[in-house]
Protein backbone atom coordinates (compact mmCIF):
# COMPACT_ATOMS: atom_id res chain seq x y z
CA UNK A 1 0.00 0.00 0.00
CA UNK A 2 1.38 3.44 -0.78
CA UNK A 3 1.69 6.32 1.80
CA UNK A 4 -1.44 8.03 0.51
CA UNK A 5 -3.72 4.92 1.34
CA UNK A 6 -1.86 4.18 4.28
CA UNK A 7 -2.85 7.72 6.00
CA UNK A 8 -6.48 7.00 4.47
CA UNK A 9 -7.00 3.87 6.30
CA UNK A 10 -5.25 5.17 10.07
CA UNK A 11 -7.42 8.27 9.88
CA UNK A 12 -10.35 6.85 9.23
CA UNK A 13 -9.73 4.08 12.29
CA UNK A 14 -8.54 6.26 14.58
CA UNK A 15 -11.85 8.52 13.79
CA UNK A 16 -14.03 4.96 15.44
CA UNK A 17 -12.15 5.23 18.70
CA UNK A 18 -14.08 6.33 22.14
CA UNK A 19 -13.02 9.29 24.08
CA UNK A 20 -12.73 6.31 26.59
CA UNK A 21 -10.53 3.60 24.55
CA UNK A 22 -8.11 7.52 23.77
CA UNK A 23 -7.54 8.02 27.39
CA UNK A 24 -6.82 4.07 28.01
CA UNK A 25 -4.56 4.37 25.57
CA UNK A 26 -2.94 7.54 26.35
CA UNK A 27 -2.58 6.46 30.05
CA UNK A 28 -0.57 3.38 28.94
CA UNK A 29 1.61 5.50 27.08
CA UNK A 30 2.54 8.27 29.15
CA UNK A 31 2.90 5.63 32.35
CA UNK A 32 5.63 3.92 30.03
CA UNK A 33 7.00 7.50 28.96
CA UNK A 34 7.46 8.06 32.94
CA UNK A 35 9.83 4.66 33.31
CA UNK A 36 11.60 4.76 29.41
CA UNK A 37 13.11 8.40 29.59
CA UNK A 38 16.09 8.94 31.87
CA UNK A 39 14.38 12.51 33.70
CA UNK A 40 17.34 13.77 35.55
CA UNK A 41 19.68 13.79 32.80
CA UNK A 42 16.92 15.93 30.49
CA UNK A 43 16.94 19.37 29.99
CA UNK A 44 14.75 19.85 27.24
CA UNK A 45 12.03 18.53 25.62
CA UNK A 46 9.41 19.13 22.19
CA UNK A 47 6.19 17.69 22.45
CA UNK A 48 3.32 17.86 20.15
CA UNK A 49 0.17 19.82 21.59
CA UNK A 50 -2.23 17.14 20.86
CA UNK A 51 -5.63 17.77 19.45
CA UNK A 52 -8.64 15.87 21.29
CA UNK A 53 -10.85 15.87 18.07
CA UNK A 54 -8.30 14.05 16.32
CA UNK A 55 -7.92 11.02 18.55
CA UNK A 56 -4.53 11.22 18.89
CA UNK A 57 -2.36 10.24 21.69
CA UNK A 58 -3.01 12.89 24.65
CA UNK A 59 -0.16 14.65 25.46
CA UNK A 60 -1.15 16.36 28.44
CA UNK A 61 -0.81 14.32 31.10
CA UNK A 62 2.88 13.80 30.46
CA UNK A 63 3.38 17.86 30.57
CA UNK A 64 1.94 17.83 33.12
CA UNK A 65 4.24 15.05 35.22
CA UNK A 66 7.05 16.70 33.84
CA UNK A 67 6.03 20.16 35.24
CA UNK A 68 5.30 18.99 38.09
CA UNK A 69 8.41 16.42 38.77
CA UNK A 70 11.13 18.24 37.28
CA UNK A 71 10.41 21.82 37.01
CA UNK A 72 13.74 22.40 35.62
CA UNK A 73 12.95 20.57 32.26
CA UNK A 74 12.17 23.09 29.31
CA UNK A 75 9.28 22.03 27.32
CA UNK A 76 8.59 22.68 23.95
CA UNK A 77 4.44 22.27 23.09
CA UNK A 78 3.57 22.93 19.10
CA UNK A 79 1.09 22.03 17.33
CA UNK A 80 2.95 21.82 13.93
CA UNK A 81 1.43 23.29 10.81
CA UNK A 82 2.84 22.41 7.09
CA UNK A 83 4.43 25.47 6.68
CA UNK A 84 5.58 26.90 10.23
CA UNK A 85 9.02 27.21 11.10
CA UNK A 86 10.63 24.71 13.67
CA UNK A 87 12.78 25.70 16.54
CA UNK A 88 16.68 26.35 15.94
CA UNK A 89 17.57 24.78 19.36
CA UNK A 90 18.71 21.02 20.13
CA UNK A 91 16.48 19.21 22.02
CA UNK A 92 17.24 16.34 24.49
CA UNK A 93 13.94 13.83 23.98
CA UNK A 94 11.06 14.68 20.78
CA UNK A 95 7.64 13.14 21.13
CA UNK A 96 6.27 12.78 18.01
CA UNK A 97 2.93 12.35 16.28
CA UNK A 98 2.52 9.49 14.32
CA UNK A 99 -0.77 7.53 11.35
CA UNK A 100 1.51 4.45 11.06
CA UNK A 101 5.09 2.39 11.61
CA UNK A 102 6.60 -0.52 10.90
CA UNK A 103 8.86 -2.45 13.35
CA UNK A 104 12.24 -0.70 12.33
CA UNK A 105 10.09 2.70 13.77
CA UNK A 106 10.03 4.24 10.37
CA UNK A 107 6.93 6.81 10.60
CA UNK A 108 4.45 7.85 8.33
CA UNK A 109 3.45 11.02 9.18
CA UNK A 110 0.51 13.53 8.08
CA UNK A 111 1.87 13.96 4.71
CA UNK A 112 3.51 17.66 5.21
CA UNK A 113 7.01 16.40 5.80
CA UNK A 114 7.06 18.42 8.89
CA UNK A 115 8.95 16.09 11.16
CA UNK A 116 11.14 15.23 8.02
CA UNK A 117 12.55 18.28 8.22
CA UNK A 118 12.25 18.71 11.77
CA UNK A 119 14.20 15.70 12.74
CA UNK A 120 16.87 16.07 10.12
CA UNK A 121 18.51 19.29 12.35
CA UNK A 122 17.81 17.16 15.86
CA UNK A 123 20.65 14.41 15.27
CA UNK A 124 21.43 13.63 18.79
CA UNK A 125 17.46 14.03 20.51
CA UNK A 126 15.89 10.95 21.42
CA UNK A 127 13.01 10.74 19.15
CA UNK A 128 9.67 9.11 20.41
CA UNK A 129 6.43 8.55 18.47
CA UNK A 130 3.66 7.98 20.42
CA UNK A 131 1.33 5.33 18.76
CA UNK A 132 -1.65 2.53 19.16
CA UNK A 133 -0.85 -0.71 18.29
CA UNK A 134 -3.50 -1.22 15.43
CA UNK A 135 -1.15 1.67 13.90
CA UNK A 136 1.57 -0.86 13.10
CA UNK A 137 2.15 -1.73 9.80
CA UNK A 138 4.58 -4.69 8.43
CA UNK A 139 6.43 -2.13 6.56
CA UNK A 140 6.00 1.31 5.34
CA UNK A 141 7.11 2.95 1.88
CA UNK A 142 10.26 4.94 2.66
CA UNK A 143 11.43 7.72 1.06
CA UNK A 144 14.96 8.82 1.36
CA UNK A 145 13.78 12.35 3.18
CA UNK A 146 11.93 10.38 5.59
CA UNK A 147 13.95 10.06 9.12
CA UNK A 148 12.82 6.90 11.62
CA UNK A 149 12.04 7.41 15.07
CA UNK A 150 14.58 5.91 18.03
CA UNK A 151 11.51 4.62 19.41
CA UNK A 152 7.64 3.87 19.19
CA UNK A 153 5.40 3.51 22.58
CA UNK A 154 2.14 1.70 22.51
CA UNK A 155 -0.48 0.76 24.91
CA UNK A 156 1.19 -2.99 24.84
CA UNK A 157 4.30 -2.45 24.09
CA UNK A 158 7.95 -0.20 23.45
CA UNK A 159 9.44 -0.74 19.86
CA UNK A 160 13.18 0.40 19.32
P1 LIG B 1 5.13 12.61 6.24
O1 LIG B 1 6.52 12.38 6.75
O2 LIG B 1 4.43 13.75 6.88
O3 LIG B 1 4.35 11.33 6.21
P2 LIG B 1 6.25 12.59 3.56
O4 LIG B 1 7.38 11.79 4.09
O5 LIG B 1 5.41 11.98 2.47
O6 LIG B 1 5.23 13.05 4.71
O7 LIG B 1 6.83 14.00 3.09
C1 LIG B 1 5.98 14.98 2.49
C2 LIG B 1 6.81 15.91 1.62
O8 LIG B 1 7.70 16.66 2.45
C3 LIG B 1 7.69 15.14 0.65
O9 LIG B 1 7.09 15.06 -0.62
C4 LIG B 1 8.96 15.95 0.58
O10 LIG B 1 9.02 16.67 -0.63
C5 LIG B 1 8.88 16.93 1.73
N1 LIG B 1 10.06 16.76 2.58
C6 LIG B 1 10.24 15.86 3.55
N2 LIG B 1 11.44 15.98 4.13
C7 LIG B 1 12.07 16.98 3.49
C8 LIG B 1 13.35 17.59 3.61
N3 LIG B 1 14.26 17.19 4.53
N4 LIG B 1 13.64 18.61 2.77
C9 LIG B 1 12.74 19.02 1.86
N5 LIG B 1 11.53 18.49 1.69
C10 LIG B 1 11.17 17.49 2.48
MG1 LIG C 1 7.99 11.24 5.99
Amino acid sequence: MNKIAIRARMRSKRKTLTSSQVSAATDRVTNTLLHIIDWPTISTIHVYESNPAWNEIQTDGIIEFIRQHYPNVVITVVQPQRTSLFPSKQFDVILVPLLAFDGRCNRLGFGGGWYDRFLSTQVNALTIGLAYDFQHVDALPVESHDIPLAKVVTETRVYS
